[in-house]
């Protein structure tokens, strides 16, 4: 049988129960939606070096050209920076490729609990006209999902097919977990009602070069910390537990999903279980940076507003996509921590370049300044602020 996708066959010549094509051999041409996000750009790497052709739809929301200027001048590389919810724009890019991988959200604690209502409309309703557009073109499509789907889950490592446990509804946080769940209910409504083939991989702690720390996240945050010699700043007690899988691992995974075909229906986890504690990592990023960062433990009300609930532990069983696609993590915590201080200062030095030698102290100043003036609503910014504005002042 070919499992190859010839580029020839139209969609629409594909019946509704045909057994779905592979995509392994190149040239296939992809959508990814958040093509220019953390994950989005390392796919986009990816599958190019595969010898596909990609096609990044961002809003740069929380995307950015930077993550993908590097590819602007690659024949197989093209990007339109608009959202995933403008139907019209999503049907025209639809039209032009065989597969997608649909990355695009709001991601991030951090946003989330800032602003709820853009998160969840994001999340909701980009991922409904992804798939009514693909449905229509009978367009496979990767859902990336997360592992905050689990939510207060015990069960402890978290099987696809265990049960999801969330919160109240008055807490934000969750409603990025609901919105996610419903993204997955919808998919696999389509998969099942319109025969539309959805792959979904729900994302575990995935961290490396170009993840920023502006959406709360550990991993850039510790490392920035840590470089710039500031106060490290662990949430609450610092027992929770995480895996975190480096990127490029997890790009692997889902590009190998879809290439490999046959899968279609299913949800997988994709991450590490190299299970590491909040505390021990900040241990971890100041010795790999060689730094003087004290750490310092924050509460939680005070680093997300009150009523926060934090997941004590979230691991993935990871037995499903091994199984399926032979797939591990290649790489472990030193070596991804690593990986993320070498770009964190090449990043910090690209900074401090452009700014023509505005010290450390008086940027770090500046930006308390203009969080600051982000008003009353945005309150995780002004009360972070005191630790940075201790940093820059060395008191
Ligand atoms: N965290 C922390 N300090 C920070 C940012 C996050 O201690 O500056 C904690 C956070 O409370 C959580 C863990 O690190 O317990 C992982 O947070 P992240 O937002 O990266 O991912 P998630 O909570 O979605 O696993």
């Amino acid at each position: 049988m070919d499992m190859g996708f010839s580029t020839a066959t139209t969609p629409e010549q594909i019946p509704q129960d045909a057994e779905w094509p592979a995509f392994s051999v190149p040239p296939v041409r992809f959508l990814i939606t958040g093509g220019a996000g953390f994950v989005g750009s390392h796919l986009a790497d990816e599958l190019l070096g595969r010898g596909h052709r990609v096609h990044a739809l961002d809003d740069l929301s929380s995307g950015a050209i930077e993550n993908i200027r590097h590819l602007k001048d690659h024949q197989g590389f093209e990007y339109t920076i608009d959202s995933c919810s403008d139907g019209r724009v999503v049907a025209e890019l639809v039209d032009e490729v065989d597969a997608i991988f649909h990355l695009a959200a709001a991601v991030g604690v951090r946003l989330i609990v800032e602003s709820p209502l853009k998160a969840i409309e994001t999340n909701v309703h980009g991922t409904e006209v992804v798939l009514a557009h693909a449905a229509k073109k009978k367009r496979p499509v990767f859902i990336a999902s997360t592992s905050e789907v689990y939510g207060k889950s015990q069960a402890v490592p978290f099987r696809e097919s265990g049960d999801l446990v969330m919160g109240p509804t008055h807490l934000g946080r969750w409603s990025y977990a609901c919105s996610k769940a419903i993204d997955e209910f919808l998919a696999l409504a389509y998969h099942t009602d319109r025969a539309l083939p959805v792959i979904i991989g729900r994302l575990f702690n995935t961290v490396g070069p170009r993840q920023l720390g502006r959406y709360g996240m550990v991993v850039p945050t510790f490392a920035r910390q840590a470089v710039l010699n500031s106060p490290i700043t662990v949430f609450g007690d610092g027992r929770q537990q995480r895996c975190f899988c480096h990127v490029q691992d997890v790009v692997r995974a889902i590009a190998d999903l879809m290439e490999l075909g046959d899968l279609y229906g299913e949800v997988f986890n994709i991450g590490s279980d190299e299970e590491v504690t909040i505390r021990q990592l900040a241990e971890c990023v100041r010795e790999l940076a060689g730094s003087r960062s004290e750490i310092v433990t924050i509460p939680y009300d005070e680093a997300y507003g009150g009523g926060f609930e934090d997941m004590h532990r979230r691991v993935p069983d990871t037995t499903k996509i091994e199984q399926a696609i032979g797939w591990r993590p290649t790489r472990d915590l030193d070596e991804t921590l690593s990986d993320v201080l070498a770009s964190t200062r090449r990043a910090i030095a690209g900074e401090r370049e452009r700014r023509g030698g505005l010290s450390d102290r008086r940027q770090m100043l500046r930006t308390v300044i203009v969080e600051r003036r982000v008003g009353p609503g945005d309150r995780r910014r002004i009360v972070a602020a005191p630790s940075e504005v201790s940093a820059a002042l060395g008191v």
